[in-house]
């Protein structure tokens, strides 16, 4: 008989560290604003693969959005993500209040330089900061063995690679690949503020991708023209509105005029109203996907 368990859910940190004393083996752990979809259940399975203990944490973190940004509006169903918490065999719930995270005014913040003052970190000043920082604390709670994280936030990925190597943090991040809905968009909790007309062209970001891919696959490799159709493809479509197109080096987000031998990514952020969609493909020094 297939038994599925309760995952043992928690907004208390104590309670968190109490549980996981008494596990045993490898703890996997995702970290999650919530509004769960698709995309997230397949790092989720990755996890429950590969762990004896999964830990999953819902908790949108206000140091992460600046005033301007969606922090209110941010979508919330806490009780569709418990079930499928309970669906994956997630074994614990983490879903702390903003209250219990900073009980008082935090003094303290991890800030990875350079790599975070552009792509997204350029038009979100602080942003990485606040990654930076609830990650660290996320880890200091749970001290898992493994974090999973998805390539949709393909430099998130390399900005925690870099924190936690120069912080000698005992975790081994597992990058995971964007997971898609069928005509390729990348699934992402903030798809639901999409109009009608602005999803069905919101594909454009996936569309650009691979169409770029074909361009490097048939030679060219000179990033500044790869670059300007980048933008001219994207532009074509009506209601998107470019935040940037970046063609770079991957991990170290360093620019690069020839692409030839190196790993790459190119990288989008394109408005479509008042909701902002990240996409990106990375190429292996052959142009082939990663
Ligand atoms: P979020 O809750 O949107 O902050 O995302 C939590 C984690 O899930 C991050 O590591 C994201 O990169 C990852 N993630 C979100 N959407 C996708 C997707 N479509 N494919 C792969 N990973 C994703």
């Amino acid at each position: 008989m297939n038994v599925t368990v309760e995952p043992f859910v928690t907004k208390s940190i104590e309670e968190t560290r109490q549980y996981l004393a008494k596990q045993t083996g490898l703890v996997g752990f995702f970290a999650t604003m919530g509004y769960l979809h698709h995309g997230h259940r397949n790092l989720l399975k990755k996890a429950r693969q590969e762990c004896d203990v999964v830990v999953l944490s819902i908790f949108i973190n206000p140091l992460q959005f600046a005033a301007n940004e969606d922090l209110d509006r941010y979508p919330r169903d806490l009780e569709r993500d418990l079930a499928m918490a309970k669906e994956e065999k997630v074994d614990l719930v983490f879903c702390p209040t903003p209250d219990m995270m900073y009980p008082k005014p935090i003094l303290t913040q991890v800030s990875v330089k350079g790599i975070t003052d552009l792509l997204c970190g350029a038009s979100r000043p602080g942003h990485f900061d606040g990654v930076a920082t609830v990650v660290t604390k996320l880890f200091n709670i749970v001290q898992p063995d493994r974090a999973y994280f998805g390539l949709k936030d393909a430099q998130q990925v390399a900005v925690i690679n870099r924190m936690v190597d120069d912080l000698n943090i005992p975790v081994e991040i597992v990058p995971c690949p964007i997971i898609r809905e069928a005509d390729g968009l990348a699934m992402s909790s903030r798809n639901v503020y999409l109009s009608e007309e602005e999803r069905k062209q919101a594909v454009i970001l996936y569309q650009t991708l691979q169409q770029a891919q074909k361009w490097i696959n048939a030679g060219l490799n000179d990033t500044k023209a790869l670059r300007q159709r980048v933008e001219d493809t994207v532009n074509a479509c009506p209601l998107a509105d470019i935040d940037y197109v970046e063609i770079l080096k991957y991990p170290e987000l360093t620019p690069v005029e020839d692409i030839k031998g190196h790993t790459i990514i190119v990288a989008l952020a394109v408005k479509f109203g008042n909701t902002r969609l990240i996409d990106n493909v990375l190429l292996n020094s052959e142009g082939k996907p990663v």
